[in-house]
C-alpha cells in the first residue's frame, strides 16, 4: 500500500525560481506530447506510451532547455498524460459521449513527480535535495516510515509542498499520517475518499410498523388508565430503544475514523445549512441531518482527545467540481454518477465529492484521481465494531 504524507517545504528565492522552471518545462512537454498524439491519431498511427517515451530523447536534443529537469521527472509527465488518456479511453468505451483532453495552462500544472530516484532526503536536518533543483527544508511535523518510493513537489499558490510517498507492508496506522474525506448523504449515511460506502442505518423505518400498532393502542385505551399508562411506556421504550441504536451506530462509525485516520475532513454543515436557507429541504433530510451534525460532533470531541485533526471544509462545490480535473459539471440531487466531459472522470457522485473534500480539507492540488472500487459496509458491520471503553461518569 502506497502510503503519503503532505509536508510543507521552504524553498529559498533561487530554489522557488528554479521549481518554476521546471514546472513551466514539464507543462510544456505535456502539450507537446498531448499534441503530438492527437497529429499522430490525426493520420491514423495509434501513439503509444512506450514510443512518447521514446519521443522524449529526441525532443531533448531539438529542446535543450528539456535537459534542465531531471530525466524520470519527464518521463513521469509522459506517464501522468498516458494515464489521462487510459481514463478517457475507458470512458468512451463505456459509449459515452466526452470532450478531449486539456492543454494545461501554467495554473493547472502544479506538481513535479520524483519517482523513485532524483532525491536524497536528509531525516536530520529534515531537508530534501533534488536533482537539478536543489536543497528543499521542510517541516516534518509528523515522521512518515516505510520505503520511501517517490516525491512530488507541489505549488498551492504560493505555497510548496512535498509529498514523500512511501510503501507499507503493513497497514497503514494514524502516525503515518492517513487522511481522509467524509460526505454524508441521503443516499448512503456517507461515503469517503478511500472508496468506503457507509449504509443508511434505517432503525426508525425498521421499528414503525411496533411504533403505529402501539399508538392505535393507545388510541383506542382511556386516558391515564393504567392501561393507558402501561402502553405509553411500551412506545417509550421502542423510542428510546431506536435512540441508542442509532447513537451506537454513530459512536462506533466515528471511533473507526478517529482510530484509522490522522486527517478527517468533513464539509461545515453550518455553511451549508446557511446556504440552502429558504430551499426547501424536506423531512427526510432534516431527520438526516440530526444525525450528520451528532455524527460530526462525535468526531469532533473524539479527534480532540486523540490527536486528530478534524477540518470542516467550506462546501461550496464539493459535488458539482470534478475531482480530477476541477471543471464545474452541474448535476442535480437525482444524478448518481459524476461524469466529467471535460478530463472524462466518471465516478460516483458521493466518493467524486468525498474526494474533493478530502482535497480541499489538505490544501492540496488537482492530482489525477485513481479510480478505485468502492466497497459497501452495512449497518450491522457498523454496530458489530469493537465497543468504545464507556465514558466515565460520576455517579
Ligand atoms: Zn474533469
Amino acid at each position: 500500500m502506497l502510503i503519503s504524507c503532505k509536508y510543507r517545504a521552504y524553498p529559498d528565492a533561487a530554489t522557488e525560481a528554479r521549481l518554476n522552471v521546471a514546472l513551466d518545462t514539464c507543462r510544456w512537454l505535456y502539450n507537446a506530447l498531448l499534441e503530438e498524439c492527437t497529429t499522430a491519431r490525426e493520420t491514423g498511427i495509434a501513439p503509444t506510451m512506450r514510443g512518447m517515451q521514446a519521443r522524449i530523447v529526441t525532443l531533448k536534443e531539438e529542446n535543450p532547455f528539456l535537459k534542465g529537469v531531471y530525466s524520470k521527472v519527464l518521463q513521469m509527465v509522459n506517464y501522468t498524460l498516458w494515464s489521462n488518456i487510459r481514463a478517457l479511453s475507458q470512458t468512451k468505451k463505456k459509449g459515452r459521449k466526452i470532450g478531449k483532453l486539456r492543454f494545461k495552462s501554467a495554473s493547472r500544472y502544479r506538481t513535479l513527480n520524483y519517482n523513485q530516484s532524483g532525491f536524497e532526503i536528509d531525516r536530520g536536518h529534515s531537508s530534501i535535495t533534488f536533482s537539478k533543483i536543489g536543497t528543499i527544508p521542510f517541516k516534518m511535523h509528523r515522521p512518515y516510515s516505510g520505503e520511501v518510493k517517490g516525491i512530488l513537489i507541489t505549488r498551492s499558490g504560493d505555497r510548496w509542498y512535498v509529498i514523500i510517498q512511501t510503501e507499507q507492508t503493513v497497514p497503514a496506522s494514524k502516525c503515518e499520517g492517513r487522511s481522509v474525506g467524509i460526505d454524508v448523504g441521503l443516499n448512503a449515511f456517507a461515503v469517503d475518499s478511500d472508496g468506503a460506502v457507509i449504509e443508511n442505518p434505517r432503525f426508525y423505518e425498521h421499528s414503525l410498523d411496533r411504533i403505529r400498532k402501539l399508538q392505535q393502542s393507545i388510541a383506542r385505551k382511556q386516558r391515564f388508565s393504567s392501561n393507558w399508562k402501561k402502553a405509553k411506556g411500551k412506545l417509550e421504550k421502542v423510542y428510546e430503544h431506536i435512540t441508542s441504536q442509532k447513537n451506537d451506530f454513530l459512536h462506533k462509525l466515528s471511533r473507526r475514523y478517529v482510530d484509522t485516520y490522522a486527517t478527517i475532513c468533513v464539509e461545515d454543515l453550518n455553511i451549508k445549512y446557511l446556504k440552502e436557507n429558504g430551499k426547501s429541504r424536506g423531512l427526510l433530510r432534516s431527520i438526516h441531518s440530526v444525525s450528520w451534525g451528532r455524527f460530526f460532533s462525535y468526531l469532533s470531541y473524539k479527534a480532540e482527545s486523540a490527536g486528530t485533526n478534524f477540518i470542516q471544509i467550506d462546501p461550496r462545490n464539493t459535488s458539482q467540481m470534478c475531482a480530477n480535473c476541477g471543471s464545474i459539471v452541474k448535476k442535480t440531487l437525482s444524478d448518481r454518477v459524476h461524469e466529467c466531459p471535460y478530463c472524462g472522470f466518471v465516478a460516483d457522485r458521493d466518493y467524486n465529492a468525498a474526494v474533493n473534500i478530502h482535497r480541499v480539507g489538505m490544501e492540496q492540488p488537482f492530482e489525477p484521481v485513481e479510480p478505485i472500487p468502492l466497497h459497501h459496509v452495512s449497518v450491522m458491520q457498523v454496530l458489530a465494531m469493537k465497543q468504545e471503553a464507556p465514558p466515565f461518569r460520576a455517579g
